[in-house]
């Protein structure tokens, strides 16, 4: 039964914990798992390093006559066992997690110019089912017919916690003010913007992380499984 593979679709707002969430799945399943979020941060990466971010704002011209040079891949790192992420062949996993994307990488994803060339790229990584893939719209816009589609929320201020602890492991130095700031206004762009904004899908569970362990979550996630893959 567990051989029939399905699409988990997971969608949330920043920091509830997603990635590891779906990374968990993934390898309980042995499933592909592919984090949306890593591809929109190397892009912005790519921006700032070619200098379509300014002071001024962003270059959306320049953007968008170069996305077709931006290559993006994700290779398994058996060390790790995580897939980490390659921009024109050069490993940015850490380059991409820091401040510095994260203060631009919500207003980079509301081009849809943008957004179409990951959603083209996403939809082939996942063409084959049996992949685990965490975003803003990957119930509602890249698979809309997920087997399986899971909402992630938890209060702010406990999302902030998580990830200024998580930055501060990755030797970052952030104050929980600038981190609180960052998350609110991501989810405000994201919510609000025109093409594919974050919203729950119609047929998705919803998932409140904000006082249960990640064992928890994945005991919960295995009921809803066990369902979903008895009916395929
Ligand atoms: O998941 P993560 O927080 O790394 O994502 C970074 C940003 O990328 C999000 O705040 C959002 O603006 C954008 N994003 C998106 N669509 C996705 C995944 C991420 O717009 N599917």
């Amino acid at each position: 039964m567990r051989d029939k593979k399905i699409v988990i679709a997971i969608d949330g707002y920043s920091s509830t914990g997603k990635s590891s969430f779906a990374g968990k799945i993934a390898r309980k399943l042995s499933y592909i798992y592919v984090d949306t979020g890593a591809m929109y941060r190397a892009v912005t990466l790519y921006c700032i390093e070619n200098g379509f971010i300014g002071n001024c704002g962003l270059n959306v011209d320049k953007i968008i006559e170069n996305l077709e040079k931006i290559d993006i891949k994700f290779v398994f790192n058996s060390n790790i066992k995580k897939n980490e992420t390659f921009l024109n062949g050069e490993n940015v996993e850490s380059k991409i997690r820091n401040v510095e994307i994260s203060n631009h990488v919500s207003e980079i994803s509301t081009i849809p110019e943008v957004r179409t060339q990951m959603v083209a790229l996403q939809r082939e990584m996942g063409k084959n089912k049996g992949i685990v893939m965490d975003g803003r719209d990957i119930g509602t816009v890249v698979f809309p017919d997920a087997e399986i589609k899971i909402f992630m929320t938890a209060k702010p201020e406990i999302r902030a916690i998580r990830r200024y602890n998580e930055l501060l492991q990755n030797g970052e130095n952030v104050t929980l003010q600038e981190i609180e700031k960052n998350i609110r206004e991501r989810d405000y762009i994201d919510t609000h913007r025109d093409t594919s904004p974050l919203k729950k899908a119609d047929d998705a569970i919803v998932l409140d992380n904000s006082d249960i362990s990640i064992d928890e979550q994945m005991q919960w996630f295995e009921k809803i499984f066990q369902s979903v893959i008895k009916k395929q």
